[in-house]
């Protein structure tokens, strides 16, 4: 391992943070670059031991020490380089630089899953008493991890409609220590006002953390709208083939952690298992990727597995390309199915007439595509969504989006069977309601298995 490779690709402190270095391999790490050279460059460079030009999966645990005094600094935290892999790994470490960079952030930390990045950030933020703020409409994963197993540490949620400023300026109390969103969320495809979200959590003086998974930073960049951290599941579109868990935080470095005494302990107070040092102060804007490595990782233990990584990083290469191609054909197939005899509503921003805030706003912070996840109702109702379900032949049946296979899950039946019928509308997700995570397959393909799917379904149910 050499040093240029440990120093390069470590949590970064030094000026090419910015994305303004450029490697001997000639690889674009930020700077003027465009995003899609970014996409396939940013935080790699050939091998410098053996020049392999694909990033090499280090599959390995532990690093050999140059001597006492190397092992004593990086232990210290003084020199970056790599220990154990719970830590930092090389391979991982190329991913958080990437995904960093196309965010516009100043460091990132990948999880072994996304949950694991959303719990990794709230170790990060709150102690025990405290609460934040959340959109009531996220991932439903989301929902039960903050408003069941959070309780377990006496960390709390106040669920809010997060595009009504009075109710989340009303939701912010003494012991409110962030609001989270997401930029544009499941399973309607919601899209949050971000810039209005960062004012108000900025005169509250709490970070406003952003969840883009669905949108990716190929469509939307919370960072450029104030957001002060983001966290992905890279489960999703950031790897694209359905192949590897993963999760990461990416920190824009802007947050005055020290601003108010007492409000964010982990990092603005001295830490003890390193000497006392305080990470807001020794790292400044670097403190939060700091800290994400060295306690969060350290203690919670949530690495991301290299070969995860790797795959990873391959997904990110072609983002571009297949976002691109999952919004044209998610906005054709929402089009289409607008026009259909069955279906009394298509939720897609843009396409749903009764919803022109949402036209507004997604013209605002989505201006490439509103992404490639939406859902429609079916006048037949449960029973109508459960047979076009069953139907489908190319669309597949399961829980997850951001595939390049198209999906198709009718949550009433599925993720949001245990709620009740009030609690299932409320997340967009009534008995009615099928969702869609559109791929990049052909569009006449698509619109022919849906067409089919919803003839045999007709008269079932309704
Ligand atoms: C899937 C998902 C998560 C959780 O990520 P995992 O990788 O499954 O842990 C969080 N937020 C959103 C928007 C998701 O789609």
């Amino acid at each position: 391992m050499s040093g240029d490779v440990s120093g390069r690709r470590g949590p970064r402190r030094e000026e090419d943070a910015d994305g303004s270095a450029k490697d001997a391999g000639g690889a674009a790490q930020g700077g003027g670059y465009g995003f899609e050279t970014r996409s396939v460059h940013a935080g790699t460079q050939p091998d410098p031991l053996t020049g392999a030009r694909q990033t090499p999966i280090y599959q390995n645990t532990s690093y050999v020490f140059h001597d006492a005094d190397h092992a004593a600094s990086l232990f210290n935290l003084q020199t970056y380089g790599f220990i154990y892999s719970r830590l930092t790994n090389p391979t991982v470490a190329a991913l958080e630089e990437r995904i960093a960079n196309l965010e516009g952030g100043r460091g990132g930390t990948c999880c072994a899953s996304g949950h694991a990045a959303q719990m990794m950030l709230f170790t990060a933020l709150m102690e025990p008493g405290d609460r934040f703020v959340a959109s009531q409409r996220l991932y439903g994963g989301s929902i039960t991890q903050f408003g069941k197993t959070f309780k377990k540490f006496d960390w709390h949620v106040d669920f809010v409609d997060t595009n009504d400023p009075d109710a989340v300026a009303a939701a912010i109390g003494e012991r409110t220590r962030a609001i989270f969103v997401e930029s544009l969320a499941n399973p309607e495809g919601t899209v949050s006002d971000l810039e209005r979200l960062a004012r108000l959590a900025a005169d509250a003086g709490i970070p406003l953390v952003v969840d883009n998974t669905l949108a990716t930073p190929y469509l939307c960049r919370p960072i450029e709208w104030g957001a002060d951290l983001v966290v992905h599941s890279t489960t999703k579109f950031l790897s694209g083939n359905g192949t590897s868990l993963g999760g990461c935080v990416v920190d824009s470095g802007r947050f005055d952690w020290g601003a108010v005494p007492g409000r964010y302990r982990s990092l603005a107070e001295p830490e003890p298992a390193y000497h006392g040092i305080t990470f807001w102060e020794s790292f400044g804007d670097l403190a939060f990727t700091m800290w994400a490595h060295a306690v969060g990782l350290r203690d919670l233990g949530a690495a991301m597995a290299p070969m995860n990584a790797f795959q990873t990083l391959l997904g990110v290469e072609t983002l571009p390309l297949r976002m691109q191609r999952q919004c044209e054909n998610a906005r054709a197939l929402a089009l289409h199915l607008a026009e259909h005899p069955q279906v009394q509503r298509v939720s897609y921003p843009g396409v749903d007439a009764t919803a022109p805030v949402q036209t507004e706003l997604a013209a605002r912070y989505l201006p490439i595509g509103a992404g490639a996840v939406f859902t429609f109702e079916l006048r037949g109702g449960y029973d109508a969504c459960v047979r076009a379900v069953e139907r489908c032949n190319l669309f597949s049946h399961l829980a997850n989006v951001g595939d390049t296979r198209s999906l198709i899950l009718h949550p009433a039946s599925t993720t949001h069977r245990q709620l009740s019928e009030e609690q299932q509308r409320a997340a967009g997700a009534g008995p009615e309601t099928v969702r869609l995570s559109v791929g990049i397959e052909t569009l006449e393909d698509l619109v022919a298995d849906l067409d089919q799917a919803l003839h045999g379904a007709e008269g079932v149910g309704g």
